[in-house]
């Protein structure tokens, strides 16, 4: 026990890591609280989900990430409330701990707009958990097929649906449609590249609704190239076993994948501090949640307000600047507002296509590819992650191949409430 100030930062993801990385050496005692063991790349999940990357490839242990770190310490657990008066988190272990700052950075978490029931037949991609669950509903649905001679059964086995046309759904549906499409259909006798849909559906009127409408259209006939059947306007009305619904019309189908919304943690609740409507802490220019002086909100659960109006996005940069900025406030470095630096947006589109933008300057197709891929393996965390990474990729560059197509767990016919245990 020391009487140097004592900071908790809750949640290892991309902000509370680069908070706990500018606090390391200095003289304050940290404390980072995770439910996972493990710090996670989320934009290379989607690679996961689709057997081009292993789970270790783009997660690291926070303990090792942080082993240098002499005073800051990391617990295995899961934080179920704030006290602001008495300056305690409690545990779900029963453990309370003490703070003088506290960094909330618990992220985001899917949102299935008042649908929760669909969950289970549509899950999203945010952990492992959820990537290796999808990649298994893809593959068991490919191995299905193989043997499937009914031509209504087979045909929904070799649907796949996204929903949702942001940058996970884009990314999602490509690398899905290269998998069901080319990679595997070498290995299989009876699929053939043609055999299999990929429809991404968009309630909007365009993908990619953050980026420009030039770079949303070159997106959508990069996966229209590469054999995704893309649906503007396409609200889905419900989501259910091996089905999904658009008003009047059904798509069957045996895989169907959710990237159209986000929620925050509860870690407004926990607080006790007003939030937005996606559930996210508000906070001021300094990143206090509002009304508090001790507690910081950043990153996914944080509703921050951008320069030109509105909020910040959910992404890593947004995150990662945050929390270098509440460590240096916490350590008085500085008492100016935080001030996002916007580097440019990037999305992928298969294995040689991407979108970038940079303000003024816009880039497609592969010169943007290449900038996504160096992009990625920079901020991927370790060397041995990168390496990796970098190998995987050059080998499924040249030879198409997925080498992490591993289904684990039963093999039993692939209904959702079966994959629901399962996962
Ligand atoms: C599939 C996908 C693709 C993405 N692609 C991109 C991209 O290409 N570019 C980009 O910039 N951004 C991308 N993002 C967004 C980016 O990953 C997030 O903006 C970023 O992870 C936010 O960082 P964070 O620190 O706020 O939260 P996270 O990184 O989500 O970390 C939150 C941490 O809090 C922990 N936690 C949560 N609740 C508790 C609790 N009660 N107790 C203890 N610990 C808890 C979690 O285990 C987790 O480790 C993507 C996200 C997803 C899901």
């Amino acid at each position: 026990m020391t009487d140097r100030p004592r900071v908790v930062i809750v949640g290892a993801g991309f902000g509370g890591l680069e908070a706990a990385k500018r606090l390391s050496g200095q003289p304050v005692d940290v404390t980072v609280v995770d439910q996972r063991n493990h710090h996670l790349f989320q934009p290379l999940l989607y690679q996961v989900a689709t057997a081009a990357l292993s789970p270790a490839d783009i997660a690291a242990p926070i303990r090792s990430i942080l082993a240098h770190a002499r005073n800051v310490r990391v617990l295995l657990d899961r934080v179920c409330a704030v006290s602001s008066s008495s300056r305690t988190v409690l545990l779900e272990s029963g453990r309370p701990l003490d703070y003088d700052w506290l960094i909330l950075a618990t992220g985001a978490r899917h949102s299935y707009f008042g649908r929760d029931d669909w969950a289970v037949h549509a899950p999203g991609i945010k952990t492992i958990e959820d990537a290796t669950a999808v990649r298994r509903r893809v593959l068991l649905a490919l191995e299905q097929a193989e043997s499937e001679e009914h031509g209504d059964a087979r045909d929904a086995l070799l649907t796949f649906v996204v929903i949702g046309g942001g940058p996970t759904g884009v990314e999602m549906a490509g690398a899905i449609a290269e998998l069901a499409r080319q990679s595997v259909s070498r290995d299989f006798r009876s699929i053939t590249p043609h055999c299999s849909r990929v429809i991404l559906l968009e309630a909007g009127s365009r993908l990619l609704p953050s980026f420009p409408p030039e770079l949303s259209k070159r997106t959508r006939e990069a996966l229209e190239r590469i054999g995704v059947e893309i649906r503007l306007g396409a609200a889905v009305t419900d989501i259910g076993r091996n089905q999904v619904r658009i008003g009047a019309e059904r798509i069957a189908t045996h895989t169907i994948v959710w990237a159209a919304g986000v929620q925050a943690s509860p870690a407004a609740k926990w607080v006790g501090a007003p939030a937005d409507r996606l559930g996210r802490v508000i906070v001021d220019d300094d990143l206090f949640a509002l009304g508090q002086t001790r507690i910081f909100a950043i990153g996914d659960t944080a509703a921050c307000p951008g320069r030109r109006g509105g909020t910040l996005p959910g992404v890593a940069p947004v995150a990662k600047q945050q929390g270098r900025y509440v460590a240096d406030r916490i350590l008085g470095r500085t008492m100016q507002p935080f001030r996002y630096r916007d580097y440019g947006n990037l999305a992928t589109i298969g294995r040689k296509s991407a979108v970038a933008d940079f303000g003024r300057i816009r880039l497609s197709g592969f010169s943007a590819w290449l900038l996504w891929c160096v992009a990625h393996v920079w901020f991927l965390v370790g060397f041995r992650s990168r390496l990796s990474v970098i190998l995987h990729w050059g080998w499924n560059y040249f030879t198409y191949a997925r080498s992490a197509r591993l289904i684990t767990g039963p093999i039993h016919t692939p209904t959702t409430d079966s994959f629901a245990e399962a996962a």
